[in-house]
């Protein structure tokens, strides 16, 4: 059973692994259990299971939206390659099919992708107070 802010892990790369494995999921990198989303894309300040914070500062998150642009456009970019390679498509109706699919493709990569951030921050955070206790 995980007490209220409770530190449940030990530093390793394994735990490291399986907190980013919870966090891709969506679940509390600390506990495994809950939601961390409270919608589509707001988050909870804190695990309503453990009491782990999720977000230390205004800003946390900043991280999180650069790697979905980068992941966002580097599928994009590698898919609109080949299928200009590999088939007839004109380049307009590639361009033009593509603003929809970045738009859908972020929204389908936001969760996972915060939540690993979310993974990282906490892992990053329980170790600081660690080294700091
Ligand atoms: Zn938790």
């Amino acid at each position: 059973m995980v007490l209220p802010g409770q530190y449940t892990g030990i530093f390793s790369m394994s735990n490291l692994v399986i907190m980013i494995l919870r966090g891709l999921v969506g679940s509390c990198p600390n506990c495994g259990k809950a939601g961390i989303f409270k919608g589509l894309y707001a988050l909870h300040k804190e695990c309503p299971n453990c009491h782990t914070p999720f977000e230390r500062m205004v800003g946390d998150f900043t991280g999180a939206a650069y790697v979905n642009v980068v992941a966002t456009s580097a599928i994009v970019v590698l898919v609109s390659m080949v299928l200009v390679a590999t088939t007839e498509i004109p380049l307009a109706v590639l361009l033009l099919a593509g603003i929809p699919i970045i738009v859908i493709l972020a929204t389908i990569l936001h969760k996972p992708i915060k939540g690993v951030w979310v993974a990282i921050l906490v892992y990053i955070d329980q170790m600081e107070r660690e080294n700091s206790a």
